[in-house]
């Protein structure tokens, strides 16, 4: 098998406490305080206070919201199909279809042509909000992993909104209150978006309220939204993040029935492990079928795997006569390639 990065042609690229393109110096999604970062979606894991960040607008302004940039962070706009030159380098944004603003970063070195894709949390099937990902061909691939094992196949989003329309309807049948739990960020937006047929109006916590609040011109029509009032849920459907503490005391109040939704929700444990009564497979990553697509279409010459199985996958990848390598996190310690 070829050397990894050894090949001229290739983009160079580092590892060390993150993904660093020493011809441009820049890193991806770095974790620790950088000079200059692309920035793929504004998830706390990928967020950080550098001095120059590259990013969507949307994701700036969540940034922003969350109080997750530097105080004097300097930010240039990438939006999706625009292109931008650095050293000798484009950069061009292509949509992710994590969460609402999520890019992948394409970069293509002028003089000979080399390319890179490097993918960010994405993925491929149609969310309920935010646009489609959008693949494109490059030399070197930088792929999450998450749900890197052959056993993750995620149902359609319409499955999923016709398991959760089925659960808020026998639990008002019941005389219950829905609790739907989802993080503030992407995954409550999908469930609201899930919640457009449904008669009963729905409640948000404050937390996520303020984040729906400045996607709203892009969610597309949503359900009746009534403010938070945690004394009289009777009738709505709440909306909340998982561990906020207002669960447990509405569950001891109301006949509360409550559900997570997570791509997690595949493994047979996970309403166990979540102490939920049900779990719904409503995933922002990409599941295997679609990680395994993602390969075909982009034609890598070279794999890197992140996040999640990243082994396993790799190792599957391989056994198909493909280069690829997984950057677990103790090679992203100190691993140059
Ligand atoms: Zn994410």
């Amino acid at each position: 098998m070829r050397a990894p990065g050894k090949c001229p042609r290739l983009i160079q690229i580092t590892f060390q406490k993150g993904i660093y393109l020493p011809e441009i110096d820049l890193w991806l999604d770095p974790p620790h305080s950088r000079q200059k970062a692309f920035i793929s979606h504004a998830h706390s894991d990928h967020v950080g206070r550098h001095r120059e960040v590259i990013c969507t607008r949307l994701t700036q302004n969540l940034m922003n919201l969350r109080n997750a940039a530097g105080r004097r962070t300097q930010f240039s706009d990438l939006e999706y199909g625009q292109t931008l030159q650095l050293s000798g380098f484009e950069l061009t944004a292509l949509s992710a279809g994590h969460i609402m603003g999520s890019a992948m970063l394409h970069v293509r070195r002028i003089r000979d042509g080399a390319s890179l894709l490097y993918t960010g949390d994405y993925k491929l099937r149609a969310g309920l909000t935010g646009q489609p990902a959008e693949l494109k061909e490059a030399d070197t691939l930088i792929m999450e992993t998450t749900f890197g094992l052959r056993k993750y196949v995620f149902p359609t989003a319409a499955e999923v909104t016709r398991m959760i329309g089925d659960f808020v309807s026998k639990t008002f049948t019941e005389g219950g209150v829905p609790i739907l739990l989802g993080y503030s960020l992407g995954k409550a937006q999908e469930i609201v978006a899930a919640l457009r047929g449904i008669q009963n109006p729905v409640m948000l916590h404050p937390h996520i309220e303020k984040v729906s609040a400045l996607l709203a011109p892009h969610l597309g029509p949503m359900p009746e939204i009534r403010a938070w009032d945690e004394c009289n849920p009777r009738g709505h459907v709440l909306v909340l993040p998982p561990h906020v503490p207002q669960i447990q005391s509405l569950k001891e109040k109301f006949k509360c029935k409550v559900a997570m939704v997570s791509g997690w929700g595949l493994d047979p444990s996970a309403k166990y492990r979540y102490r939920t009564d049900e779990v719904f497979p409503l995933s922002d990553h990409a599941d295997y079928p679609q990680l395994i697509e993602t390969v075909e279409r982009v034609k890598p010459k070279i794999i890197y795997t992140v996040h999640g199985f990243t082994r396993e996958f790799a190792a599957d990848l391989r056994a198909k006569g493909l280069d690829a390598r997984a950057l677990g996190q103790e090679e992203q310690l100190d691993l140059s390639l």
